[in-house]
């Protein structure tokens, strides 16, 4: 499953900084695109399971999606597209440039001293 793989990258990177730092893991957000379609609540469900006993274990862990920008072919407005409702919102046309998708990024990690 997707979020799994996602869930142990992160556990990953935030391991690493708690084993670097002495410190157990409190809250982290990550942010991802629209292209990298994330269900919160299976995220955090395994991350939970990745975390158990490890520093990170009971950490906070807030996802932030990032709207795609897109612009229309037809009249040039810029929009932030929407997957459950495409089309440009001024004139319809499906025809749209999109501009790069937002990747999988960890933005912020809180930690305490062990
Ligand atoms: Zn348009």
């Amino acid at each position: 499953m997707h979020e799994t793989m996602v869930a142990q990258s992160i556990f990953e990177s935030i391991q690493q900084l708690t084993n670097e730092h002495n410190a157990r893991a409190v809250e982290a957000t990550i942010s991802c695109g629209q292209f990298n379609p994330i269900n919160d609540e299976v995220l955090n469900f395994a991350f939970d399971l990745i975390a158990k006993g490890t520093p990170c274990e009971g950490m906070k862990l807030n996802i932030k999606h990032i709207p795609l920008s897109a612009s229309c072919k037809q009249c040039g407005v810029r929009f932030d597209y929407d997957v459950y409702k495409p089309g440009c919102p001024d004139c319809n046309s499906m025809e749209f440039d999109f501009k790069e998708d937002a990747p999988l990024l960890l933005e912020e990690i809180e930690l305490e001293p062990n």
